[in-house]
């Protein structure tokens, strides 16, 4: 049961539909054996783990809301929005979906042939290992490099070859904000910008964010994510309340060798945030 210490919702994590380490129902089990009552599932830039966990939610009586995280490309960063509470059917969004996966098979192409130029042979094959979904991501990469002893830690791997600028970086246009937007409003659904708190973004560029994302018909923020800082919770509830979004949360759990991050273990929203999910219980 959820307490007044720990909020029952938690709508932001991963499957092994994308970097997830978790089946969805694996993924289902251990959000209700750590108190979560209300889960969104949120692959990046695939459903396909939706159906699965949907059942499993089910079961368990698990209140289960559609996810997904989509890459954006804004200004000169790399977001993530993520869509929640939308019919997974819909072909708009589907065929955008489709569209980010194609850009991420040549990117993980060209990551593979620059991995392989650094002196790691078979670099696309082995993260293929890691990868049970439909897409390869950079985290597939990490744990490649990892197993095959390349780099001690999987932040090491990204610290050294696949984070912003590094040697195995490819700098990849992903969908726009407002295309982004529209594919989740299309659905049916609700638009949030993921854990803004992780762009790097000064306060003028934030403020810009989140303009452009309001004119394009985004309603959300996600105030909470999971291992971070109170200070920024409450710099993020400030700007919900400001610009009169709603305030969405989620952990990012993406398995347990991210063992600083579990399910069950966040805060409620701040006092005045209005949820997410005001917008269609
Ligand atoms: P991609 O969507 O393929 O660009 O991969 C991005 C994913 O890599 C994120 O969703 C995280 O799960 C993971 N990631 C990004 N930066 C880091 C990092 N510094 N250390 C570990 N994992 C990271
Ligand atoms: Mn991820
Ligand atoms: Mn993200
Ligand atoms: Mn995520």
């Amino acid at each position: 049961m959820g307490t007044d210490r720990y909020t029952k919702y938690d709508l932001h994590c991963h499957s092994t539909a994308s970097d997830g380490e978790l089946s969805p129902t694996a993924l289902v089990e251990y959000a209700v054996q750590n108190g979560v009552e209300v889960l969104a599932l949120t692959d990046h830039d695939v459903t396909d783990g939706l159906a699965e966990a949907a059942g499993a939610a089910r079961a368990h009586g698990l209140g289960f809301v559609s996810g997904v995280e989509i890459s954006v490309t804004w200004d000169t960063y790399l977001l993530h929005i993520v869509g929640l509470n939308f019919d997974v059917a819909n072909v708009t969004l589907q065929q955008g979906l489709a569209g980010l996966r194609r850009q991420r098979e040549a990117r993980a192409t060209e990551m593979a042939r620059r991995l392989d130029k650094l002196g790691f042979d078979g670099s696309l094959e082995g993260a293929r290992c890691y990868a049970n979904g439909q897409i390869l991501s950079r985290t597939h990469f990490a744990r490649h490099l990892h197993a095959c002893g390349r780099v001690k830690t999987l932040q090491e791997a990204f610290d050294r070859y696949l984070g912003t600028g590094k040697p195995a970086y490819v700098k990849t246009e992903w969908t726009s904000l407002e295309t982004a937007v529209q594919w989740i409003t299309a659905a049916g659904g609700e638009a949030v910008i993921a854990h803004p708190g992780r762009y790097k973004l000064s306060a003028t560029k934030l403020r810009r964010l989140i303009e452009a994302f309001k004119a394009v018909g985004g309603r959300a923020l996600e105030v909470i994510s999971g291992s971070q800082d109170i200070n920024m919770t409450r710099n993020l509830a400030d700007y919900v309340r400001r610009y009169e979004l709603h305030a969405s949360l989620g952990s990012d759990y993406h398995g347990p060798s991210q063992t600083w991050r579990h399910m069950g273990r966040l805060p409620p929203l701040p006092q005045g945030c209005e949820p997410v999910w005001r917008l269609w219980e």
